[in-house]
């Protein structure tokens, strides 16, 4: 049967169109290598019509499919699993040809492009028509259309202008049986029933092969300004960010916490500058745009900040490269590029003024469960009341903490998170990481319903089978 299906795709894309697993390296493997699945081929179509050719030659074989954009996912959701209860084999659907710009429409501020874009690319073709694309994060130059919308991705820009599906106005997808969902319409109203393209947004590839997207774009900011801010403490950032939206409501686009313990990494092991001499815990990055010059916004935010004793010292990016490196240092930041020292990793949400509160208590789970020398590493979306925090057994290289201790330290912290009302999963999704934790996190029927969503849409488990939110049976939230 995966002779002739393999032969099948191979006919139908052509030679350019498929490659031999053998050959895929590093697609086989998740971003964060902790995820690889073996596929029996990995398909490269160019058309939609490509991809409802190997979607259709899957289903009439039994086989499954595995939507790929960039493969920076940091759930596992873009590599298959090698599922022997399941029994079918998989085929890896790369969107990397999927990957032209449609059309860029300045008059109605959208934008249409293939879902194996990257972000980056989307970027910089509303940027030529003197628009923005306000989708952003480190791994804008390999993340994919694809990929952000089936994520729902976030980023460095939540706060002002919203996660990936407020970004949004239509999409395109292939079915489980080959016909394609035509929700490609660029209208900003449209009250006709069901809004059957939320149902593809952050459904990490489970119910069909998202191929082409239309953008909302924003009006280009040509004015702003960074700061890098060292904090008093993490107590008053409630206050600090309350201050930074009365100074500036719509002109706050970034407020991110950066910790010293990263700086200080960085800085030794990156080509990057240590912005301010004082140092501090905590420091703040923030980004103030605008239509009009932001500079006397951003004094008056900054010296009210030291006044009210929120902020210690701080530096202002006067040119380009000053901010590039800012930026820099907030893109590297994730410990997977900074330190090969791993551990337990949480993408937690909480309401904002619970941040304090959420790094104290992991910081004493960690110190508790396991010892003095484990380090508590967050850095993140402060302004989205969204902390990257990760449990290292120390920033040595080469520093593993124990599974058990992995496993503890996960039950402890998600449960603080729950009990502070926030989620286990702010923006990377659910993908294979997170099954195991997940039953806790959302209700039964909430369960029910995203199992009967999947069993109307792909009744065969073709997409992306065990993983997501809606393999989970039974939840275990307290009622
Ligand atoms: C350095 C770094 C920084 C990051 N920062 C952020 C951040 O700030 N915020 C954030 O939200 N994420 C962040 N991420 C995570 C990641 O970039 C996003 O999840 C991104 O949206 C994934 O896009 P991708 O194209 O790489 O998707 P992939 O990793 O290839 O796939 C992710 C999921 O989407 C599915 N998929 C991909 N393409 C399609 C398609 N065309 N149709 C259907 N399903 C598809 C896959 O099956 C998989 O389940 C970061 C990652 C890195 C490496």
């Amino acid at each position: 049967m995966t002779d002739v299906l393999v032969a099948e795709i191979q006919a139908a894309l052509g030679p350019r169109g498929w490659l031999d697993p053998a050959d895929a390296g590093s697609l086989l493997t998740g971003w964060r290598g902790t995820y690889s699945g073996t596929p029996i081929l990995v398909a490269r179509p160019d058309t939609v019509e490509g991809v409802q050719e190997v979607v259709r030659a899957c289903a009439r074989h039994g086989a499954t499919v595995v939507s790929q954009g960039g493969n920076t996912g940091l759930s596992g959701g873009s590599v298959p699993i090698d599922d022997p209860s399941d029994g079918r084999p998989s085929v890896l659907l790369l969107t990397s040809r999927l990957n032209r710009i449609v059309s860029v429409d300045p008059a109605r501020f959208t934008i249409t492009a293939e879902a194996g874009c990257t972000i980056e690319q989307v970027q910089q073709a509303a940027a030529a028509v003197g628009q923005q694309l306000a989708m952003d994060w480190g791994a804008r130059g390999t993340a994919t259309v694809g990929g952000a919308i089936s994520t729902n991705a976030g980023g460095l820009n939540v706060l002002r202008f919203g996660n990936t599906r407020r970004h949004v106005l239509g999409l395109e997808a292939v079915l489980a049986d080959g016909r394609v969902f035509d929700g490609l319409r660029a209208l900003r109203k449209d009250n006709t029933g069901y809004d059957l393209k939320q149902l593809f947004i952050g459904a990490e590839g489970t119910l069909g092969v998202v191929t082409r997207a239309v953008f909302e774009l924003q009006p280009a900011m040509p004015h702003h300004r960074s700061l890098f801010a060292a904090l008093a403490g993490l107590d008053t950032v409630t206050d600090l960010y309350g201050l930074a939206r009365s100074i500036d409501p719509g002109g706050l686009t970034a407020f991110e916490l950066v910790p010293e313990m990263g700086v200080g990494v960085a800085v030794d092991v990156l080509d990057v500058v240590r912005p301010i001499g004082t140092r501090a815990e905590w420091y703040l990055l923030a980004r103030f745009s605008g239509s009009e010059p932001v500079t006397d916004t951003v004094t008056r935010f900054l010296s009210e900040a030291v006044e009210r004793g929120y902020v210690t010292d701080a530096v202002v990016a006067d040119t380009a490269s000053q901010e590039a490196n800012l930026w820099t240092l907030r893109d590297e930041l994730p410990p997977e590029t900074l330190f090969d020292s791993r551990g337990a990793k949480f993408d937690a949400a909480v309401p904002i003024d619970r941040i304090p509160g959420f790094q104290r208590s992991v910081e004493a789970i960690a110190e508790r469960l396991c010892g003095p020398e484990a380090v508590t590493f967050s850095f993140g979306h402060l302004g989205d009341g969204n902390l990257h925090v990760y449990v290292l057994a120390s920033l040595e290289p080469g520093g593993r903490l124990a599974p058990d201790l992995v496993e503890s330290v996960t039950a402890a912290v998600d449960a603080v998170i729950w009990e502070l009302g926030g989620t286990i999963s702010a923006e990377h999704g659910v993908g294979q990481d997170l099954l195991g934790r997940l039953p806790g996190q959302k209700s039964q029927v909430e369960f029910d319903l995203m199992r009967a969503v999947k069993a109307a849409i792909d009744p065969t488990d073709l997409f992306n089978p065990g993983k997501g939110a809606q393999t989970i049976e039974h939840s275990t939230r307290p009622a």
